[in-house]
């Protein structure tokens, strides 16, 4: 139902549909912070609605990607395998031509069970199936490419209205795939409006952590389901005794925190489950380790820190490894040993490390949320 926007607004609410699924923490992460940014841009002027397309639309096995996920990015050499055979314009295509019987029905109730005067999607797997199903009735429909650098083809549909990208990058992939340069906005991954705030207090906020104020802190994030050899990596780092706190988050992964729990740490080290306070344990961080999820760099360069990368999804995260690495903003570290030299560096030469610091909060687009939730109102006619 359609709520109208109070008196100084009497035209009704716009009603914004967002596709999205679970699967890892970024699409959601992305979502919530568009969702966010059109509150603080227009408040009280959009009816903002979150659909995880495949757990409440799209059959079995497709209904548990969530699920799926983590197990099958376990494997890496078969995700980049996936990545690539479906890759490139005639593949994907095949994919939509093979999949959407199968999901034809589940596409065509979610449109059916979810009027909206504009379609967001985030995900790259729900655009093709959506526009066949819409064909007869199309609906404004904007992209927003929640990968960096190495954007699969699938994102790219010419129906799409307009499609926001993050990188130049990605921007010509996307011309590559058809889409009218005029249809294009290069922006920026959407983040959340917490992480542009700048902690009054660090060492008051460690402090009330239990962490150490006098040591550097190295920050361990797997993406949002503790994803990649993170137990190998914190094992490494803590042979190495580097003069630091270490701070492990585990996402979504129980198993992992209570793997961790039983280690003989010795070094001051302080395990997570998943947060939802990853703005704070950034900004009070001074390194960052992660697998090369695009939410969890983009927020690093928000937040400064310098990054080290151990993991990456084939295909679809390289990009983001040569991109941190062109930017001087972090390193490629596969191996957990290269893990502790470069982490080594930066303990030992504060310098060096204020140095890839700088270089990240450069790469930082921290109005990015807010400036495609000005395209959305664009899209829709709501104006200032
Ligand atoms: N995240 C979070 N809490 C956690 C772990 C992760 O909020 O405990 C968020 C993180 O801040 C980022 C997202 O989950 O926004 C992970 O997205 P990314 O694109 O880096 O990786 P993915 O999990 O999608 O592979």
């Amino acid at each position: 139902m359609t709520e109208p926007t109070g008196p100084g607004h009497p035209e009704p609410r716009k009603r914004v549909l967002f596709l999205f699924s679970d699967t890892g923490g970024g699409h959601r992460s992305a979502t919530e912070a568009m969702i966010e940014a059109l509150e603080l841009e227009f408040p009280g002027r959009f009816d903002a609605r979150m659909v995880d397309f495949f757990r409440e639309y799209y059959p079995s096995p497709l209904k548990f990607a969530p699920e799926i996920y983590p197990p099958i990015s376990r494997v890496p050499q078969a995700w980049g395998f996936t990545f690539r055979a479906s890759d490139g314009r005639n593949r994907s295509r095949a994919v939509t031509q093979i999949s959407y019987p199968y999901v034809r029905k589940g596409a065509q109730r979610l449109i059916r069970e979810n009027p909206a005067d504009l379609i967001v999607s985030v995900h790259p797997l729900v655009n093709s199936h959506l526009m066949r199903a819409m064909r007869k009735s199309p609906r404004p429909y904007l992209t927003v490419v929640t990968d960096l650098v190495s954007t699969h083809a699938l994102w790219f549909d010419r129906r799409a209205d307009l499609v926001v990208v993050a990188t130049d990058e990605a921007r010509e992939k996307a011309i590559e795939y058809g889409i009218a340069e005029g249809n294009l906005r290069v922006i920026g991954l959407p983040v959340a409006e917490r992480f542009t705030h700048p902690m009054p207090d660090r060492l008051a906020w460690r402090q009330r952590m239990g962490w150490r104020t006098d040591l550097p802190v190295i920050l361990l994030v797997g993406g949002g389901d503790g994803m990649g050899p993170l137990k190998r990596v914190a094992k490494a780092i803590n042979e190495a005794r580097l003069d630091a706190t270490l701070v492990v988050i585990c996402g979504r992964n129980a198993e992992l925190k209570a793997e961790l729990e039983r280690v003989d740490w010795r070094m001051p080290v302080h395990l997570y489950g998943f947060t939802t306070e990853m703005p704070q344990f950034m900004a009070a961080s001074d390194m960052l380790v992660t697998k090369a999820g695009p939410g969890t760099i983009s927020e690093a360069f928000i937040s400064g820190l310098p990054l080290v990368l151990y993991a990456r999804l084939p295909g679809q995260e390289d990009g983001n490894v040569t991109y941190v690495e062109q930017l001087k903003a972090g390193v490629w570290a596969p191996r957990p040993r290269e893990v502790v030299a470069a982490l080594r560096d930066w303990v030992e030469s504060p310098e060096a490390r204020r140095a890839a610091s700088e270089a990240s909060r450069r790469a930082a687009k921290p109005d990015a949320a807010r400036r495609i939730a000005r395209l959305i109102a664009d899209q829709v006619g709501v104006h200032d």
